[in-house]
């Protein structure tokens, strides 16, 4: 039986996963890859002066948005870790990182997708000093691959943005059904980590 690749998306909050690498992780998941998705961040809970004074249906709607997204591209599972939202940086790291850790665990994955270190926002930064930390290159270590996606309206609202290296990868997707033109360019990643051992 062959073995498929395992493919884990770690994002902060619903729609960074699909603004980021949406056309990605549809192409992954029709070449047969097995794409899962976590969201480590509840979403809007940020908007109120208290976290617990979020709406809670609102809260459900999004996350019942985020799996219908999960569902549409073909990913084989969203989790949703319900982290506090725009908050992360209130947490030990640590914390983060053993969220991270129990994912990678969990699915084994050998590439992971997720936030360029330097957005804006503060969440996206987080997770990605999560993930590298939680993928670090030990003995055992399941991860082959490390890729940063960008997100509009964060990552190039970052001061450094000018002083960022240009992306590495700009994947093709595969044009829609009804267009005959050739594929087109996905967003652009960046090659956060690549390595190759024989564990
Ligand atoms: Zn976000």
């Amino acid at each position: 039986m062959p073995v498929v690749d395992s493919v884990l998306v770690v994002a902060a909050h619903p729609d960074d996963e699909i603004l980021g690498c949406g056309g990605t992780m549809t192409r992954l998941a029709r070449e047969g890859y097995e794409v899962r998705i976590a969201i480590l961040a509840e979403g809007i809970s940020s908007r109120y002066a208290h976290r617990e004074d979020a709406d809670p249906q609102q809260l459900q709607h999004l996350h019942a948005r985020a799996q219908q997204a999960a569902d549409k591209i073909g990913a084989k599972e969203l989790v949703l870790c319900k982290l506090p939202d725009n908050r992360l940086d209130t947490m030990p790291l640590l914390d983060v990182v053993k969220a991270v850790e129990e994912l990678v665990a969990r699915f084994r994955p050998e590439t992971i997708y997720t936030h360029h270190p330097g957005d804006l926002n503060v969440d996206h930064g987080v997770v990605h000093r999560a993930v590298l930390t939680a993928t670090r290159p030990v003995s055992g270590q399941c991860v082959r691959e490390v890729y940063a996606f960008e997100v509009p309206s964060s990552t190039e609202w970052a001061f450094q943005a000018a002083t960022t290296p240009r992306p590495a990868i700009f994947p093709t997707l595969a044009p829609p059904k009804h267009c005959a033109r050739s594929p087109h360019v996905g967003a652009a990643l960046w090659v956060c980590r690549r390595w190759k051992h024989s564990n």
